[in-house]
């Protein structure tokens, strides 16, 4: 019972030290809740889903980017059903849809138009969102005219209000378009900032319409700073994004292309120019806007250069130059007068190419274009040496030089530099410390799940060898027990023992009296014969031979009478040379012959010693037929009565039994 104490409280201790242990390695809360970044991202794409008809308005949303008729069949339907009479989120949908059509079927000002309207609900609503988007808007329209200025106040204004509500769709338009204008500015590096801020937020919102173009315009940048594989690798990764999004607009796949074709035509690899340029072709459609149209048809011409079919080349540049709607575009037509003026020179129409160089120059300089405005100047000045006017040709070479130094070694341009150092440092940084918080991770799992098994070998083992101590301890006292239950019996057995004969004590008398009275039934109708035996004049012995030859004598003489009873019988050395014998016999006579025969035992066999041979003769006062119940309760009368009988046998002459009165 205590060990089985002792064990259960150990376990529990050594459970609940376990636990407690534990707890700090998070094994007992593997699955408590892992904090994540609760930041609420505002889509009212999903306000819109909710109501009746959101769900058409989103999908002519949709439509407006790549298929202009269906987008405003859808429109048409809603708008009969008076749709857009009946809530100012159908309203700004509406409008934003019908922005989209007319952006993309390149009527600019119809565009405007809406995204005034969109403007003014936001205004009237007080709608924040839809004045972030309506800015958004009219910001693409100012840039496509050239009022970069405006565009730029409009971006900021629309970026700090989606900022506010987290309108993160809006922003990631919005930082690309202020990417477009930092790149017309020539100011490549705050483009790349724009642009790289507007990925960092796509990474969150997959499948953001802008993911490819945001690529396609950082690739841009490359073509500017001339870096081919670059750019090249760039075109080739937002193709892929757009491959992958079936939602996209198709002009998106047309720039990009166009671009390529412009990579490989400045790269002289007409083959893989002209092969970009069918791609890019492919990709336009009827009602395509005048500016895609402009610029395909300004990558034709580069292509046609680069075959040397200047002609043709000339006659693709005009054709851009008569698009419809090209007046409003200032960057298109600065580009198709320039492509023009290359073939011109080309040709030796260093007049027409000088023509051609000016007009190119004023489109430029309305959106402030420094690198069109300086490669312009470049070859300004190689047409007027080519005329033989030096004067014009230093003049347009200092231009360029000017131009060129600003455009490829100002700050902007190491800033750029520095930003892709910096920013490819830190992607690398961030590779590798997630790399490297990864290993840590796994080492601290490792670490962890390590220590765990540590705390808990080692807690095993503690309870363990608590268990073995209070087992071992258990084990100790049991043995202990042992020994001492072994040598109290023993030393019971020694202060009941004689210690030369080895024969009971006078103290033993009375545990055989105790005995008797918790014996069997059997032994108490027995009846005992009580016979006290004395040494004749062992004094003598001791004076002839010696108190150790005396002690020998008395050595033989309990050797015999153990010989001559039987193990049930009781001999008991009294005291000195006094011997008490109780024999439990079933009859007197049985008792007398018993004692007989001990007392002839004695007296018939002289004691060997090396004293030499000592004849021992004993006297013997006997008690017999008492009854059990008489020797438990009077066994001091009784052996005073056999005492009495062995006096009479000493002084009747020794040497004999007296068991009568
Ligand atoms: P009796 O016939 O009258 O009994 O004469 P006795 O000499 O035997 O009796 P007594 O009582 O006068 O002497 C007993 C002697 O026994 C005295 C003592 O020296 C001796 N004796 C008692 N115990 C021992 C013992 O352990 N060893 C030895 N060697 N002698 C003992
Ligand atoms: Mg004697
Ligand atoms: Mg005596």
């Amino acid at each position: 019972m205590k060990i089985i104490k002792s064990v259960s409280l150990i376990l529990f201790v050594g459970i609940t030290l376990l636990l407690f242990m534990l707890r700090p390695f998070g094994l007992l809360d593997r699955d408590a809740p892992i904090e994540i970044n609760t930041k609420v991202v505002f889509s009212p794409d999903d306000l819109l889903a909710d109501l009746p008809y959101g769900h058409d308005l989103l999908t002519a949303l949709d439509f407006s980017r790549f298929d202009s008729e269906q987008a405003l069949l859808k429109i048409d339907l809603l708008e009969k059903k008076g749709v857009f009479k009946d809530s100012p989120l159908y309203q700004a949908y509406y409008f934003m849809t019908m922005n989209n059509v007319m952006l993309r079927l390149g009527r600019i000002d119809d565009a405007s138009t809406y995204a005034t309207q969109l403007l003014l609900l936001a205004e009237q609503e007080n709608l924040q969102w839809v004045k972030a988007s309506a800015l958004s808007e009219l910001a693409i329209e100012r840039t496509k005219r050239g009022d970069l200025d405006t565009a730029l106040d409009y971006l900021n204004e629309s970026v700090k209000i989606a900022k506010e509500i987290n309108y993160e769709k809006i922003l990631i338009k919005s930082y690309n378009s202020l990417g477009v204008i930092s790149i017309l500015s020539s100011e490549y590096g705050k483009a790349q900032d724009y642009f790289h801020k507007g990925l960092k937020l796509v990474e969150t919102n997959s499948k953001h319409l802008y993911h490819s173009k945001i690529i396609g315009n950082l690739a841009v940048i490359y073509i500017y700073l001339e870096e081919w594989n670059k750019a090249i690798a760039y075109i080739d990764q937002s193709k892929e994004i757009y491959r992958q999004d079936k939602r996209l607009e198709p002009a998106i796949m047309t720039v990009l292309l166009t671009n390529e074709s412009n990579v490989y035509y400045r790269l002289g690899d007409a083959v893989k120019a002209r092969q970009a340029y069918v791609e890019a072709n492919k990709t336009l459609e009827k009602d395509s806007s005048a500016r895609l149209q402009a610029i395909v048809l300004n990558s034709l011409s580069n292509v046609l250069y680069l075959e040397q079919q200047y002609e043709s080349a000339i006659a693709e540049s005009e054709r851009c130059l008569y698009l419809d709607g090209i007046q409003n575009l200032p960057l298109q037509r600065g580009l198709c007068y320039k492509s023009k003026a290359h073939s011109n020179m080309a040709l030796g129409n260093y007049g027409a190419a000088i023509e051609d160089l000016n007009a190119s120059v004023k489109e430029n300089s309305k959106i402030a274009h420094t690198a069109y405005i300086t490669s312009n100047h470049k070859l300004l000045s190689e047409a007027y040496e080519a005329l033989g006017d030096n004067s014009e040709a230093l003049k347009y070479f200092k231009l360029y030089y000017l131009g060129d130094k600003e455009v490829l070694f100002d700050q902007r341009q190491s800033e750029l530099y520095l930003l892709e150092e910096s920013f490819n440092a830190e992607a690398s940084r961030n590779a590798l410390t997630l790399l490297k918080t990864k290993n840590e991770i796994q080492d601290l799992e490792l670490e962890r799940q390590t220590l765990v098994t540590r705390v808990i070998l080692g807690v095993t083992f503690c309870v363990l060898l608590a268990l073995g101590y209070v087992l071992k301890k258990n084990l100790d006292i049991k043995s202990k027990n042992q020994l001492l239950q072994y040598s109290n019996s023993n030393l019971v057995e020694l202060s009941t023992r004689d210690a030369l004969t080895g024969l009971y004590n006078r103290r033993y008398f009375d545990q055989y009296i105790q005995r008797l009275k918790q014996g069997h039934s059997s032994t108490r109708d027995s009846s005992f014969t009580i016979a006290i035996m004395d040494l004749d004049h062992f004094k003598a012995v001791n004076d002839n031979y010696g108190h150790d030859v005396g002690d020998l004598v008395l050595i033989e003489v309990a050797k015999r009478f153990l010989l001559n009873l039987a193990s049930s019988d009781l001999i008991i050395r009294w005291g000195g040379e006094e011997f008490i014998c109780v024999i439990e016999e079933q009859g007197n006579i049985a008792s007398l012959h018993k004692l007989e025969k001990v007392w002839s035992a004695i007296k018939d066999e002289p004691v060997s010693t090396p004293a030499g041979d000592i004849n021992i003769t004993l006297s013997i006062g006997v008690v017999t037929d008492i009854s059990a119940a008489d020797l438990m309760a009077s066994h001091t009368k009784l052996l005073k009565r056999a005492d009495e009988r062995l006096y009479k046998a000493k002084h009747t002459g020794r040497n004999q039994i007296i068991a009568i009165d």
